[in-house]
């Protein structure tokens, strides 16, 4: 079908669409149906035994050992309540390091030699799995020989059904290690990371006062954006089908400036996908709560509620899956790719961050009270030592081959690490470093119990969008992660960072009221020696004004500006001491991290550029010579029957089907040129080195003389949907 006709067909999909059903009946609530296929403590508490259930949530809410007779019981009941909605399958889902979900399906039946077979789940069976993780990455972390990789059952992230067409599948979250113990996944290390912070966190909050602080827990709140695409076009894209990404497409005619799109009118049959993914996310129990419009034609946002850290992880992913499954019900496909769009906004995942528990909710909430405000201020001065003291780390934890085009680019945040604090809440800290602080702007003086902490904003005011590290109010937006990725490994870096600062300052403060030192002057004393060694990270203006990179070199703030830039972050010896000291990962964990980070670059551009051959070759060049040749023709033609021929028509084809010749004849030789499979930290490096300097430039030149043509060679034989197409009929 060439473009054109798959236009007309999508155009008649389009006008065809019946939106599906209303998605919640009279009968059924948003409210009845949440959490309906969740194995939540509510339903625990109603199915176990009590001890059972104490138990149970003894290691959720403390942390607890879990006793493997309790595991039994647990299992038994888990397997009824499935087996009742309908499952007959059970399955350990993992996120290894690939940044998908993956998942090993096993039948509850269990042959008992006599030809008939009984439903079995013992606790052995929920708690360990053993999946063969050989074609999983682990950067040198397993031989082949010793393939075996463990998924351990978390806990704290609750078990659900998952209803599928063709039968349901009782789910374990799980994280994925090594035999060594080795984590293999983005979980195991968000758990690590999770109890190093709060462990810290408790020692503060006790000297200021609560005795026995219930457990503090890192929550995260994800903002999604992702394109959704008529499946039509999708499909007709090579690029799209294999990279997420158009590896081709000139600039449409009309494109966002007229911002009319944002927060517009949600098209019908996009509101009928998200009211579909919506009752499919509640009934998961995952908060689906807010959607917009985003600012590209074709962008959307989802954001749903915050939630611990780990839970919000898993629901992130998902709901990942979901989307995915949910638009192509509807006709449409969704895209999570950072840029799938050249000139066109690209998404983000932007990760809201507090830490809290749940006899205090959030610790960055500004309270009421001096004493309460002194506490505040104490986790924000720590969230300004750690992002200022590891802006890399948090610069690597968002570095990949697809957000590299997103990061910087004057839409996103740029690709250096600065905190915004709001003018309110800069001011209090600008007053901390001149000495005892006295008033906070616009709300006159306080002089107040921590004898000199003045009243503190509630609204951090102006929002602003260029910033990568916002305080919004009660939490941090770190505003950099790729749409694409895991929410785990930024918040791995986050909680780790904290911990660092944490117990930086609840060491320093213990010492201090063990040597007697008045309280409130102790805390004076860390904010303001804080705020004076790690001040130069706040940056309230414009992140995308040409004078921010060099104001931030003056600051000393590093501008990785690829993940190439960012990667040797990760096995510096103070990433690799921090993370051991935390016992987040060891070193040979963080160096096998590098290594798969290089690889996933490498294989990532490898791709493209394959694809970009491939299309260029067998697509683009083909239908260019076609037109050529009609216009040949033509000219031809014309002149014969004595008429003025277009030769300029001609030279203006022949230009660029030249220059794509060459493009594409370089980018044959670039690929040729590739190191091949890599075996350790040196060969990735060189092959990721390779994609960067060779294949990236080589993919460029084939695409600037491919998007020339495309402006030139007649509609009817262009072989590819146009960004026209793909961005505006939906
Ligand atoms: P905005 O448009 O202001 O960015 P959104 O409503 O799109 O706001 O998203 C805000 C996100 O922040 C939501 O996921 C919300 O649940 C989350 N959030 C709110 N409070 C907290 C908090 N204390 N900790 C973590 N995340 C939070
Ligand atoms: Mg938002």
């Amino acid at each position: 079908m060439s473009g054109n006709a798959m236009r007309l067909q999508a155009i008649r999909d389009v006008e065809a669409y019946v939106p599906p059903a209303v998605s919640f009946t009279d009968a059924e609530t948003p409210g009845q149906i949440f959490g309906e296929n969740v194995f939540s403590s509510v339903v625990m508490q109603k199915r176990l035994p009590k001890l059972v259930y104490k138990s149970v949530m003894a290691t959720i809410e403390h942390g607890a050992m879990l006793d493997p007779l309790i595991a039994d019981a647990v299992a038994s009941a888990m397997k009824d309540w499935a087996m009742e909605k309908g499952a007959s399958h059970y399955a350990h889902v993992f996120y290894p390091l690939t940044g998908l979900t993956a998942e090993k399906h096993d039948s509850f039946l269990e042959p008992v030699g006599d030809g008939t077979a009984l439903a079995e789940f013992a606790g052995k069976t929920l708690v360990q799995g053993e999946p063969d993780a050989s074609s999983f990455p682990n950067g040198g972390l397993r031989n082949t020989f010793e393939a075996r990789g463990y998924t351990g059952w978390d806990v704290t992230s609750p078990a659900y059904v998952l209803e599928n067409p063709n039968g349901n599948t009782l789910c374990i979250p799980t994280v994925f290690v090594s035999m060594t113990g080795e984590a293999l996944d983005h979980k195991t290390p968000l758990l690590r990371s999770q109890q190093a912070m709060g462990e810290h966190a408790e020692r503060i909050l006790r000297l200021f006062g609560h005795d026995k602080p219930a457990k503090v827990v890192s929550f995260c709140g994800p903002e999604q954006e992702y394109f959704l695409v008529d499946r039509h076009f999708f499909l007709a894209r090579p690029d799209l089908l294999n990279s997420g990404r158009t590896l081709f497409g000139a600039k449409p005619p009309k494109g966002q400036e007229f911002d009319d799109h944002y927060f517009g009118a949600i098209p019908e049959r996009v509101l009928g996908f998200m009211m579909d993914t919506e009752r499919e996310l509640f009934k998961l129990g995952i908060p689906a709560k807010t959607r917009h419009n985003e600012v590209a034609p074709g962008q959307f946002e989802i954001a749903p509620m915050f939630e611990r850290g780990n839970i919000a992880a898993d629901h992130q992913q998902l709901l990942m899956t979901t989307f995915k499954t949910i638009a192509k019900k509807h006709g449409m496909e969704c895209l999570f790719h950072e840029k799938p769009f050249q000139g066109v906004n690209g998404s983000g995942k932007h990760v809201n961050f507090s830490l809290g528990n749940n006899q205090l909710g959030s610790l960055l909430v500004p309270g009421d009270n001096p004493h309460d405000n002194a506490q505040f201020l104490v986790f924000c001065a720590a969230v300004i030592r750690a992002v200022h003291k590891y802006a890399g780390l948090l610069r690597v934890s968002v570095a990949s081959a697809t957000n590299d085009h997103r990061l910087g680019a004057n839409e996103a945040p740029p690709a250096i690490i600065s905190i915004f604090l709001g003018d309110q809440l800069a001011d209090v800290f600008d007053q901390i470093a001149k000495g005892p602080a006295t008033s906070s702007k616009d709300r006159g003086t306080m002089i107040i119990g921590v004898d000199t902490l003045p009243q503190l904003p509630t609204d951090p005011g102006d929002r602003n969008r260029t910033s990568p590290f916002a305080f919004t109010g009660n939490r941090f937006e770190f505003r950099a992660p790729g749409s694409m990725q895991t929410v785990s490994g930024p918040m791995v870096t986050i909680n780790t960072i904290m911990a660092e600062s944490l117990d930086y300052i609840a060491t320093d403060l213990e010492a201090a009221v063990e040597a007697g030192t008045d309280f409130d002057t102790a805390v004076q004393a860390l904010l303001t020696q804080i705020i004076t060694d790690h001040g130069a990270i706040v940056f309230n203006g414009d992140g995308y004004a040409d004078s921010w990179p060099i104001e931030a070199e003056k600051r000393g703030l590093a501008n990785l500006r690829t993940t190439l830039d960012a990667l040797p972050e990760l096995i510096t010896d103070s990433a690799m001491d921090l993370f051991e000291k935390y016992r987040v990962f060891n070193h040979r964990e963080m160096h096998s991290r590098y290594e798969i980070g290089l690889e996933q670059y490498a294989l990532t551009i490898g791709v493209e550029a394959r694809l970009t051959l491939e299309m260029g070759s067998t697509q683009i060049l083909p239908a260019a010579v076609r037109h050529q040749t009609e216009v040949a023709i033509n000219v031809g033609a014309v002149k014969a029957a004595g008429g003025e021929a277009d030769v300029a028509a001609l030279l203006e084809v022949s230009g660029p089907i030249s220059q794509l010749r060459t493009a594409l004849a370089a980018l044959k030789e670039a690929l040729a040129a590739e190191t091949g499979h890599s075996a350790d930290e040196a060969g990735a490096l060189a092959e990721a080195e390779h994609a960067r300097d060779a294949l990236l430039p080589a993919m460029t030149a084939v695409r600037a003389a491919a998007d020339v043509l495309e402006g030139i060679v007649a509609d009817d034989l262009w072989p590819l949907p146009t960004y026209q197409e793909m961005l505006f009929i939906l």
